[in-house]
Parts: structure tokens; sequence; C-alpha cells
């Protein structure tokens, strides 16, 4: 804990922590030694770890990001937090994200760009670029993120870790600040498969107070580690590999895969031909969750409130005016103009419509092969600042990763190499609750 504590002052410039607990750590991690001495630890017994800044910490500040949460401390302990204070975990802090968890290069934090310790001109992607740029760096061995359309395995790619997000009501989302309610769901970021099998043990589980938290025996994340890959069916969208994918990547990608092959898998290409609507669909839906999420911030019972309002409107408008940032503002006025009245049926229910399309070409793809495959992003880290005056642009950058969290399915990114000293993420996408194979699968690479 010490060493870490170390290695994060030394390497503040990465901007990959909102909070650090030096204190609550170190008592932690001597109430762990403690429990070490009598011999009965468990895997994660005084392993430091931080959390993304998404998850309530009771006593520590949870901003999500965001001006608005800025002087928030959550009474209570997420679920998740609370299942790592039980292992025995040691808590580190709290990591950057961008605000509310809508980005997708960090660029959105109310507390500034976090770098990406490849390339420190570069962004660490996004929401949860503290948490990858943290395990990149070494900040810290292992953390927490979370994953509405990509915001896990986007950042472990373009910072070279591993990052899964499992299926859907998997991890409870309780004490997860919501974004948008049907597709979030949080996972691990570690260096290694066998390590994020440790962590989603842990994170993992029925959760009676998330009501779409799954009621389903945990299978053990490290048994089938090492199961051979003999026989793996692996399928390839064809719709992953077209043009829009930079001629590099795909080389990487392809080489990437070339090596399961050699390990006996066995690839096919499948067509999925509602993929290209995962982009548009999504944006509706979740900007549609997210307008009625947010609307707790009224500046009236907790969060951000201006200084003398006149009245209550002028209370709620400035209040919101003045903490939220803009591309918070532009997806709650998309959200609540795809949800009005007149609009509903043109929008947000076609949305759902091409929802239950993106799934089911999931559903026919992943009864034919194992898993599927293809690329996490479409190019590496990109400059800070290159992105940001063009929302459409960085909405691109979820290409890959949307249409699974719209299908709720796990879904993994593994380190596949690096293209001018950027990594490259490999992504592995399994059906429902397989989140075993996706490990053992991560695992055998690396
Ligand atoms: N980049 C996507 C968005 O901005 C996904 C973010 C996420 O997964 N939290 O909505």
């Amino acid at each position: 804990t010490q060493a870490f504590l170390s290695r994060i002052r030394q390497h503040q410039d990465l901007n990959a922590f909102i909070t650090v607990s030096e204190q609550s750590a170190l008592q932690q991690a001597q109430a762990a030694d403690q429990i070490l001495a009598t011999g009965n630890a468990e895997p994660l017994t005084g392993i430091p770890i931080a959390q993304k800044d998404i998850f309530c910490t009771l006593g520590t500040k949870t901003s999500c990001g965001s001006k608005m949460l800025d002087n928030f401390i959550a009474p209570y302990d997420a679920t998740v937090v609370n299942n790592f204070n039980r292992a025995g975990a040691v808590m580190l802090g709290k990591l950057n994200m961008d605000e509310f968890a809508m980005g997708s290069s960090n660029e959105n934090s109310f507390y500034g760009p976090v770098r990406n310790p490849w390339a420190t001109d570069c962004v660490p992607g996004g929401s949860s670029g503290g948490s990858a740029a943290a395990v990149a760096a070494r900040l810290a061995p292992a953390v927490t993120g979370t994953d509405t359309g990509g915001s896990i395995r986007q950042p472990a790619a373009l910072c070279g870790i591993t990052g899964l997000k499992p299926t859907y009501g998997r991890v409870s989302r309780y004490g997860m600040i919501a974004y948008a309610s049907s597709l979030d769901q949080g996972g691990p970021m570690t260096r290694s498969a066998e390590d994020a099998a440790l962590l989603l043990q842990t994170m993992a589980g029925f959760d009676p107070k998330d009501s779409t938290s799954v009621d389903q025996a945990l299978q053990d994340y490290s048994a089938s580690l090492n199961d051979s890959l003999q026989g793996l069916k692996i399928g390839l969208p064809k719709q992953f590999f077209n043009t829009a994918l930079d001629s590099q990547m795909a080389a990487t990608i392809q080489a990437a895969i070339a090596e399961y092959q050699k390990l006996g898998a066995e690839v096919i290409e499948v067509d999925m031909p509602n993929l290209e609507l995962a982009i548009p669909a999504y944006y509706v839906i979740a900007s549609a969750e997210c307008s009625s999420n947010l609307s707790r911030y009224d500046g009236v019972r907790f969060g951000y409130r201006c200084q003398n309002p006149a009245d209550l409107t002028d209370l709620y408008t400035r209040s919101r005016g003045e903490a939220f940032g803009a591309e918070v503002k532009r997806r709650i006025l998309m959200g609540a103009y795809a949800l009005s009245a007149g609009y509903y049926d043109a929008y947000y229910l076609k949305a759902q419509q091409v929802r239950r399309l993106i799934s089911e070409d999931f559903k026919r793809a992943l009864s034919e092969v194992d898993v599927l495959m293809g690329p996490v992003t479409p190019s590496t880290a990109f400059r800070i600042g290159e992105k940001t005056s063009d929302p459409i642009q960085m909405y691109l950058e979820d290409i890959y990763t949307i249409a699974i969290n719209l299908a709720g399915l796990p879904a993994m990114s593994i380190p596949a190499g690096f293209i001018d000293g950027k990594p490259v993420g490999l992504h592995v996408i399994g059906n429902y609750f397989s989140e075993a194979k996706l490990l053992n699968v991560g695992h055998r690479y690396q």
C-alpha cells in the first residue's frame, strides 16, 4: 500500500485520481496485516485497489467526475465497495472519470483530463480513464470501472490493460451512480485476465438491493483459466472488419486471432446486419435514461446548490446550469426531446425496437460460435483535444463496443499489441454469463 501511495504521488501529472485516501488506506492495510498474520487470508486480503469515482464510498467523496457532486459524501457504501471491504482489500482512493460516465476520452471530467501513460499527450479513453491509466502506470494493481457503452473496454484497450464488462445484472448497481440504468454495468480493470477473475469473484453476485441483479450462482472464475482452447469456435462479425477500421488496427487484430488458431481455435465469419444501428439507438436510449436519472440533482437534497436563489425555479435552473458540464447538458436535452410526447414513438420506441434487432443478431451469431472477436476501438489513443469539438466523432469511438451493452452481453478487452508505441485491444464477446469462458480465452493469450 505504501509503495502504491508513493507511486501515486510521483505520477500526479497523469491526473488519474480524484481522491487519494492515504490515511484510511494505511489503516486498512494494517488491519489486513493482522489478518494475514493469523493465516486466514482471502485472495484479496491486503491487496490495494482503487474505485472509479462513480461507486459510493462511505466517508470519502464520491464526485462522479462532476462539479454537481464535488461536495458529496455518500451516506453508504456501494455493494461493490462493500464486497471489496469484506474481502479485506485496501482502497487507495477514487479514480478520475468523465462526468457522470458520459464520454470516451476522460476530457469531460470536472477535475480535468487524464493522461495516457503510454503517450502523455494522448487520452486514456473514457469514461473509466482514470481507472485505465492507474493500472497501466502501476498506480494500483487492479481497479474497478463501469461500462454503459464501452467505458471499461475502450480505455482498457487504449491503455493496454485487461477490462471485463460482465453480463448485465451480474454485478450489483446498488450505490453505483446511475447514468443509463438498463445499460450500466461495473467490472474489473486489471493487468491480466487472472487478476480480473479474482476481482470479478469479489465484485459479482446477487444483490437484493438491485432489482436487476440476477439471482444465479457465481462460477469459480479462476478454475477454468487454463482450459484448452482446442476446437473453440471464434466468430468474426464481418461488420467489424469493414473499411472504417484502420488498416494497421485490422492487421494487429488479425494477428491476435491467428494466435488463437495456433491454440486450436476455428474461425468463422458471421453476419450481424443490424450492428450499424447501434450508435444511433444507444444515444437515444442512454440519453433518455440519463435525462430521467439526472433529474434528482435539483440543488435541494444533495450536491451543488447555487448562491442566493430568487425562488424554487431559479434554484433548480441555476444549480443545474452552473454544475453540469456541456456534454451532460447535451445528453439531458437529447433525452428529454426523445421522450417528449410528440416524439416518443419516432425515437425512443424505435430505438428500443432496434435494440431488440441487435440482440437477435447476437443471439443468432452466438448460437453458431463460442465467442466473437474483433477490435475494441477504431484507432489507438488520440491526442487530448483532438475530438472535443466534434461530439459525433467522439460518439464513433464506441462503434465496436456499444452494441454489446444494448444486448446486455459480457465482453472483454485484452492487450493485443502496439501500433507506434500505443496499445491495441482485442475484443472478446461471449454469451450471457460466459465470463469464465472469456477469462479463459483472455488468459490463454497472455
Ligand atoms: N462513450 C459512451 C457514452 O458517452 C459510453 C460511456 C460509458 O460506457 N459510460 O455514453
